[in-house]
């Protein structure tokens, strides 16, 4: 069976440490060519986050990521870089595995335009606005004065509007996401986010939200974070998975909902889901309980619709 995978932070660890290969299986990578091989992952995501290590994230540090993303992943005969629909369905004729170039938090673009639409012509095609916390364009989920966008930001909402990057609201407050609602015509993700009622932790999203996303088309990837998907986390398995997913169906997102794994950016995980590798323990869990067609289009194919109708052509 096929899968995609709409989140993780590869690249940030690949940025981080020059040392690691991308073709090789270490315990360091949760997601490289050899596990993404194991599991049949068609399609990566891989996000663009500089974490809170670097003290003044610059667009300069964006385009080292982007550089990273060319020379340690797709410069490997295995991987093909994904930028619109059409590269989407050349891979699904070959035996290569799809990357598609993301960004977690617009901070290190301070504003600035054209920095923006320059991401959009390098190729990166999903945009988180905020991580956790405030930045020039909205305040993230964790941010305590619980603001929503700045001028400047929704500014930017109907810039990236005319762009080939689809919005990611992982993360965002409430405030900016409902505000977000409001003005944006497009659908939008949530690439990695869960469900608030089952697990309420302030990344996971109300069902008011998840039905705002499913109204718009849009697209939810399940988590696999511990503590996004139970409370007490340390006892987090596949079936807290299903539970998610079973409300997420319940509210009528059984079209809508996908995977956003988060790996390599997570140091804890759930039971049986160590590393990308061990999609199969979710596919097993998932035939118990759902038909073949249904686990299908969670693991690939409402993905696959998202973006094939998302994606420039
Ligand atoms: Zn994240």
């Amino acid at each position: 069976m096929k899968i995609v995978d709409g989140h993780c932070d590869a690249l940030t660890k690949l940025f981080q440490n020059g040392k690691l290969e991308f073709n090789q299986d270490v315990s360091e990578l949760d997601v490289c060519i050899p596990k993404l091989q194991q599991a049949g992952v068609k399609v990566q995501f891989f996000a663009i986050y500089l974490s809170e290590s670097i003290p003044n994230p610059s667009f300069e540090h964006v385009l080292q990521m982007i550089d990273i993303f060319h020379r340690k992943i797709l410069n490997h005969p295995q991987m093909r870089w994904i930028r619109t629909a059409s590269d989407w369905l050349l891979i699904e004729q070959t035996q290569e595995i799809g990357a598609v170039l993301t960004i977690e938090g617009l901070d290190a673009l301070a504003g600035n335009l054209t920095h923006l639409r320059i991401l959009d012509y390098l190729g990166v095609r999903c945009a988180g606005i905020t991580w956790n916390y405030a930045n020039w364009a909205a305040d993230g989920v964790m941010e305590s004065r619980k603001g929503g966008f700045t001028k400047k930001g929704k500014l930017m909402l109907k810039e990236i509007e005319t762009m080939g990057i689809i919005v990611d609201v992982s993360h965002l407050s409430v405030a900016g996401f409902w505000e977000l609602v409001d003005v944006y015509r497009k659908p939008f993700i949530a690439s990695h986010s869960n469900a608030y009622h089952v697990c309420p932790h302030p990344r996971n999203l109300s069902d008011d939200q998840i039905k705002a996303i499913i109204q718009c088309k849009g697209m939810l990837g399940i988590t696999f974070v511990p503590y996004f998907l139970e409370n007490l986390y340390s006892s987090a398995q596949i079936s807290t998975i299903l539970k998610h997913i079973d409300h997420i169906c319940a509210l009528g997102g059984e079209s809508q909902i996908g995977f956003g794994s988060d790996f390599d950016g997570i140091d804890q995980w759930v039971k049986d889901l160590r590393h990308v590798g061990d999609y199969g323990n979710i596919i097993e869990a998932l035939c118990k309980n759902y038909s073949e067609s249904q686990v299908e289009a969670f693991l690939y194919g409402n993905w696959r619709n998202f973006m094939l109708q998302n994606l420039p052509q």
